[in-house]
């Protein structure tokens, strides 16, 4: 393996020479405050050590990659049977918050735990009456896997999506129509738009990434979540991480990968005993996936020979 830091440092200084594409969300007014130059990245090795560079010790909304601990809390708290009762697990071809396939689908069900309708029905499987209680659970298990206690969600990019969030109520009211979302669906929507609001670092996206190279174990050896867990979230993540952009990535970078539109994408990486990626850059392409974070996994995965199907 090539010094880790050195190739960090190269990769990242030729995506700053890329001449910047794409553009910050904007369909979540607070998101579009972000600065759009902001760029970092963390990579942790299996024995605990990390390699940053630019911003990666910066706060961002963490968003949908925070539908992978959605997933995993949802299978703790109700287990695997009752979560894929209600959500498949194939690819999408539709954009992350497409209404179209729930009812075109004969069984009503999302395609997957990693698209907004998937997510949703996921966060009615995390324990909890109401919606804080359900987020701290979430805000709990990123604590316990990174160790960073200043987990918290932002109450303004909060109460920004909660107040601009009709296609994520028409989602969830369509599935109670149909039956697969159950439950007080004010309450799981409320605890979605918290969840998706949380802050994190890409060095706290690569702690969670190494958790799920190591089979559930966080960095001080305990167990979080069960190997069966770390195993299916990687299969999702390689089919379902970038929406329906996932084909591509795959093929460019080659890692189980999770994405947000606040900019951030988190890689697994099962070399060298397991490795953890967190990068962050706001300007999103048209999937909703970061420009720069996709351009950097691409460069990176090339550098050291670790794309899964190399
Ligand atoms: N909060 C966002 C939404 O529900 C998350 C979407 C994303 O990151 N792709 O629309």
């Amino acid at each position: 393996m090539k010094n880790i830091q050195n190739t960090i440092d190269k990769v990242y200084y030729e995506c700053l020479e890329l001449k910047q594409k794409g553009e910050v969300a904007s369909y979540i007014p607070e998101l579009a405050k972000v600065d759009p130059n902001l760029f970092g990245a963390a990579l942790i090795t299996s024995n605990g050590t990390i390699y940053g560079i630019g911003d990666y010790q910066k706060k961002f909304s963490m968003q949908s990659v925070s539908k992978v601990c959605i997933l995993i809390q949802a299978i703790l708290d109700s287990g695997h049977e009752k979560v894929f009762k209600k959500v498949n697990i194939e690819p999408t071809s539709s954009s992350f918050n497409s209404i179209a396939n729930l009812e075109l689908k004969e069984d009503n069900k999302p395609l997957n735990p990693f698209i907004n309708a998937g997510a949703i029905v996921c966060t009615s499987f995390i324990k909890g009456d109401t919606s804080e209680e359900k987020v701290q659970r979430i805000i709990s298990l990123i604590k316990n896997i990174t160790g960073n206690d200043d987990i918290t969600y932002d109450k303004n990019v909060y109460q920004s999506e909660a107040s601009t969030g009709s296609r994520n109520k028409s989602l969830a009211y369509y599935m109670n129509s149909t039956g697969v979302l159950e439950g007080d669906i004010e309450v799981i929507l409320d605890a979605y738009f918290k969840i998706c609001s949380i802050e994190v670092t890409c060095e706290d996206l690569a702690k969670i990434a190494l958790s799920i190279a190591h089979n559930g174990m966080n960095l001080n050896g305990f167990s979080i979540f069960s190997s069966i867990v770390a195993k299916e979230l990687r299969a999702i993540m390689c089919l379902c991480g970038m929406y329906d952009g996932s084909g591509e990535f795959a093929l460019r970078v080659g890692l189980p990968s999770k994405s947000g539109v606040g900019g951030g994408i988190m890689s697994v990486s099962l070399d060298n005993d397991g490795m953890g990626i967190g990068v962050f850059g706001p300007s999103l392409d048209s999937k909703g996936n970061s420009y720069l974070g996709i351009a950097f996994l691409e460069k990176l995965t090339t550098e050291l020979g670790i794309s899964l199907f190399e």
